[in-house]
């Protein structure tokens, strides 16, 4: 009871926003005050236009001259981690190694790869111990790909991450002003609200939870799209790709936005297909992980995503020994080159993926990151062959009678697959989807077939289509 009326007010303050101010004007002057004067002020104004003016010339730059920018600051941060930070400072007198032993990218195969056990296993000894702690900032993975992990980071870094999410932004066309809606389930978790949207006038924000929900309240959802009119949405592409299904059926066409930024999850051309369709909206996808290590965004060619160069260097590697070649799929292992307090050098990201051998038609030099195939538990393994989720996404594009599905492997022996059938959906569906299925993965695979209300999404709302529980070997 106690509690029921301690929320009350917060409950009621959101109500009254969402209620009386129908069109949200409240949120225009707050957000701007927020968002150019508040953030920059206590960012720096100064040093953000200075970085922002030096990422827009430097996406033009060539390739050969990012590669010298990221080793010139890739060897001052090894210099701080020998210096300052006692894991790279042990490692490298293991291996024998100094700073100055580092001058080209191809040189980093030289240390070793970092792991998330690595990271939970040797904490204090990845803190950096010449910056005063009363600047350090926490952060936490949400553990939803296994154990929460924990790290530091500082004012400059997330900067830096302001920085880049503006030019990201100008990609866009947009800007911090307009209304935007954020699709996650984060805060809702967090701070334990009931309701399906969170509104944050000083954020000019409009959240809306991803939470698992019923049926009936995607029409709600719609409704509050409609009414808070964004210029643009980002997040869990699965759940606006669920709104969009509901749209089709019901034969709605009355809910728009300008553009659609994809985070947390893969998204697939399935999805990314209808959502552009209904919404009449560009979808700029956006490959990010909650330790911050990897960033790339697509432009508005859309051929790819631009790895983040001046922030990140992304590797692709192989089985040990192996050197892959551009184009070529591996796991995708990244160095943050800004974070000073907790340096990640080498960080396996658990994604797979492959680094374009083509250039984008736009002219940057940002090389693109094609084929991102999700997490390594993502990946089939059937005896010697791997099947990975994009080529599995691909098929399931050919089949308009499924609303979605999900293959889950759980032995070597069969892959089930969860099927949420539409309503023309018939055994011939089921006859073609396995004959197409065997086409690319070979005769001798056991697939069994199991239909579903719905496919149920993690704590955070996560939805995944392909999932692997066989333990893989590195
Ligand atoms: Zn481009």
């Amino acid at each position: 009871m106690f509690m029921a009326k301690e929320n009350k007010p917060k409950i009621l303050l959101r109500k009254l926003l969402l209620d009386i101010d129908k069109a949200f004007p409240s949120m225009i002057p707050v957000s701007l005050l927020w968002t150019s004067y508040i953030i920059p002020v206590q960012i720096g104004t100064f040093k953000i236009m200075k970085f922002n003016n030096f990422l827009d010339k430097s996406q033009w730059w060539p390739r050969s001259k990012l590669e010298e920018y990221q080793i010139n600051k890739f060897k001052l941060l090894l210099k701080h981690a020998y210096n300052n930070v006692p894991y790279y400072a042990e490692m490298l007198r293991k291996y024998n190694l100094r700073p100055e032993d580092f001058n080209c990218i191809g040189d980093l195969k030289k240390l070793p790869i970092l792991t998330k056990e690595d990271v939970i296993n040797n904490f204090d000894k990845l803190i950096s111990r010449n910056i005063n702690k009363k600047h350090f900032k926490i952060s936490a993975t949400s553990g939803s790909t296994g154990k929460p992990l924990q790290f530091y980071y500082d004012k400059r870094f997330d900067f830096m991450e302001y920085a880049f999410k503006q030019r990201f932004l100008n990609w866009q066309k947009a800007n911090r002003h307009e209304r935007r809606i954020k699709l996650w389930s984060r805060p809702f978790i967090e701070k334990e609200v009931k309701d399906i949207y969170l509104y944050e006038p000083l954020l000019g924000r409009l959240s809306l939870s991803t939470v698992p929900h019923n049926r009936e309240s995607l029409d709600e959802y719609l409704k509050i799209i409609q009414r808070f009119k964004p210029a643009r949405i980002s997040g869990n592409p699965s759940f606006l790709y669920l709104l969009a299904c509901y749209m089709q059926e019901k034969n709605i066409d009355n809910v728009k936005f300008r553009c659609f930024s994809s985070l947390f999850e893969n998204l697939y051309p399935y999805q990314r297909n209808l959502i552009e369709k209904q919404f009449n909206c560009e979808i700029f996808n956006r490959y990010a992980c909650e330790e911050r290590v990897v960033s790339a965004f697509e432009c508005s060619r859309h051929e790819g995503m631009h790895i983040q160069s001046e922030k990140i260097i992304l590797e692709i590697i192989g089985e040990p020994g192996e050197s892959l070649v551009l184009g070529k799929e591996g796991r995708i292992v990244s160095t943050s080159l800004h974070n000073y307090v907790m340096p990640f050098i080498r960080y396996e990201t658990g994604d797979v993926g492959s680094i374009s051998e083509k250039a984008c038609s736009c002219g940057r030099g940002l090389p693109l990151l094609s084929h991102l195939n999700g997490r390594s538990n993502e990946v089939l393994r059937y005896k010697d062959k791997y099947i990975y989720s994009a080529t599995l996404s691909f098929i399931m594009w050919e089949f308009s009678n499924i609303k979605e599905c999900q293959f889950v492997q759980k032995d070597g022996e069969k892959i089930i697959i969860n099927i949420v059938k539409r309503k023309d959906y018939s055994e011939n569906d089921t006859f073609r989807l396995i004959k197409r299925l065997k086409d690319i993965t070979g005769d001798n695979i056991n697939f069994e077939i199991n239909f579903v209300e719905n496919i149920l999404r993690s704590q955070m709302g996560k939805f995944s289509f392909v999932v692997s529980e066989m333990k893989t070997s590195k």
